[in-house]
């Protein structure tokens, strides 16, 4: 296991005096040394050699028993410094003060094959700091979702953190999973995960809330010149473009989940990434009949802040609070306020851009978005599974015969209930109908269409009961289930034959069960 690692976090940014675990506030630094508490039994249950490959590991590394070590927190190669990240945070709309990373801890910058720069982090990999009242630890339930989901993301083209591998740690860690009174031994587990940086909204957010503008300062210097080369040292009109860059950025991410169908269930401040990527995989939920109103997260069961359908509006309260925490940088609000508005027309064009290859038209129209919106109507009332539904549209041909029933008869599969089927049908054909003459209208031929519609609405989606099958599997010492998504899930857009079972509407026993429907932050 060769790597060099490169740590400017460390070198240019300001840190504790302080190091080690002793829970506290850390005033005027962003970062605390502190290194992985060691584990009972450290093992290798899977890893991505996509991920590996960017920081120039293979097959032959995996296999070497030190791999497991150090990503379990045992071993330390040489050039890692374990550090935890100071950072704050809004938490469903309240100001939480320094939150910090409580379980993760960050080994180092990698030094990758293209170039690339790569920060390691483990995920419970026991206390830090930041930790509070809790253990620093993962149980493997969640830490099986945050690898395979990071993972399926980037294969499905969503700017995402990576996960190079899935470690058990030989011990058990006490979870409440719905916080009623019933805890219970679970398996502990620690994800290893990748990212340019994993700086967040929150890691201005806190420095802002202190008044420390210079530490305001250096984190932006930093960003900018690592992330951001171009506008490094172009003083305030540098910063301004940085802002309305990472508006932009936030609005095509989420863009991109709104596309595949993706919840993330925990927009809080300190899980944005400043880069613009899906960040802290918890109770995260994928769309199974079309619900704009639905949060897997049962934490969140009261005010459903972080339910599908809002989650544009959700980023853009989010980049304000950077907006905010950044005020001090600059001399009037003007440039902040151009920034907000890029946000705007990014999720426009995001938006647009989304609901053309969605439909599979050249261009998205006002037409098109109305279009877009009538249909999800219909998606909703009619119970309607949101993959199955996008994946069978393609088989809509505005040449054949009879364009309508030959998409129905496609899009049977994606019906849960017969009832809500019997009752938008009617409805449901109409629009079909109106699509196919607009399609019969769209300059791209239907080769081009069907190709564009392929690459935007997935075959295979990590679908919460199939998380929840592998999960089941694990927890019994087997990882086929692990390793058949992971594969699965590598090449969502193609047809695979033999793996129907991946590709199903959620089954009936998956409804109202724990982990299928209903999550917790409890992890
Ligand atoms: P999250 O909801 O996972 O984004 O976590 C919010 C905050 O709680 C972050 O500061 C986490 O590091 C911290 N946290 C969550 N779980 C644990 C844990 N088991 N031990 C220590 N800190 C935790
Ligand atoms: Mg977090």
């Amino acid at each position: 296991m060769d790597i060099e690692f490169d740590n400017t976090f460390l070198r240019e940014l300001p840190g504790d005096p302080e190091s080690g675990p002793r829970v506290r506030e850390v005033q005027g630094a962003a970062w605390s040394r502190v290194d992985p508490a060691p584990v009972a039994a450290p093992r290798l249950l899977a890893w991505s050699p996509e991920a590996a490959a960017l920081v120039g590991l293979d097959a032959a590394d995996a296999a070497d028993p030190e791999f497991a070590c150090v990503l379990a927190g045992n071993a330390l190669l040489p050039g890692m410094q374990p550090w935890a990240a100071n950072y704050g945070g809004h938490q469903f709309g309240s100001w939480a003060g320094q939150l910090g990373d409580g379980r993760a801890i960050s080994l180092g910058e990698a030094l990758g094959a293209d170039g690339g720069r790569w920060e390691l982090q483990l995920k419970g990999a026991g206390r830090t700091p930041y930790s509070r009242f809790a253990d620093g630890r993962a149980v493997l339930r969640s830490s099986i979702r945050e690898f395979l989901c990071s993972e399926a993301m980037h294969h499905l083209g969503v700017p995402t953190t990576r996960a190079l591998s899935l470690a058990a740690t030989g011990e058990e860690v006490v979870r409440d999973m719905f916080y009623d009174g019933h805890p219970r031994p679970e398996p502990g587990a620690v994800v290893c995960r990748m990212a340019p940086s994993f700086l967040r909204f929150g890691s201005w957010e806190l420095p802002a809330s202190r008044g420390d503008t210079a530490l305001l300062r250096q984190l932006a210097d930093h960003v900018q010149r690592h992330h951001f080369p171009a506008l490094a040292g172009q003083g305030e009109a540098g910063d301004a473009e940085w802002f309305a860059q990472v508006c932009e950025r936030t609005a095509w991410m989420v863009a991109g989940w709104m596309r595949v169908g993706f919840v993330h269930g925990v927009m809080n401040t300190d899980n944005m990434s400043i880069l613009g990527m899906t960040l802290d995989y918890g109770p995260y939920g994928w769309i199974e009949d079309y619900d704009p109103d639905w949060t897997p997260n049962t934490t969140d069961a009261q005010g459903r802040r972080y339910r599908f359908g809002t989650q544009p509006q959700v980023a853009y309260w989010n980049v304000v609070r950077l907006a905010q925490a950044l005020s001090p940088l600059f001399a009037t609000a003007a440039s902040l306020e151009a920034g907000l508005e890029r946000f705007g027309s990014a999720w426009d064009a995001a938006g647009r851009d989304m609901v053309a290859r969605k439909l599979g038209l050249a261009a998205c129209t006002d037409d098109d978005l109305r279009s877009f919106a009538a249909l999800q109507e219909l998606l909703q009332a009619g119970q309607v599974d949101m993959t199955l539904f996008f994946h069978g549209l393609a088989e809509l041909d505005p040449a054949a015969a009879e364009p309508v029933a030959v998409a129905m008869d496609a899009l049977g599969e994606a019906f849960y209930d017969a009832d809500a089927r019997a009752a938008v049908e009617p409805a449901l054909r109409d629009w079909l109908s109106r699509h196919a003459a607009r399609l019969a209208g769209d300059p791209l031929d239907e080769d081009q269409r069907r190709e564009r519609m392929r690459l935007a609405n997935p075959r295979y989606v990590l679908r919460n009961w199939l998380a929840q099958e592998a999960i089941d599997r694990a927890e019994q010492g087997d990882l086929g289930g692990v390793r058949e998504l992971q594969e699965v899930l590598r090449r969502p857009y193609e047809a695979q034959p033999g793996r129907d079972h991946f590709a199903r509407r959620r089954p009936e026993w998956a409804r109202d069960r724990a982990g299928c429907s209903m999550l917790s932050c409890s992890s």
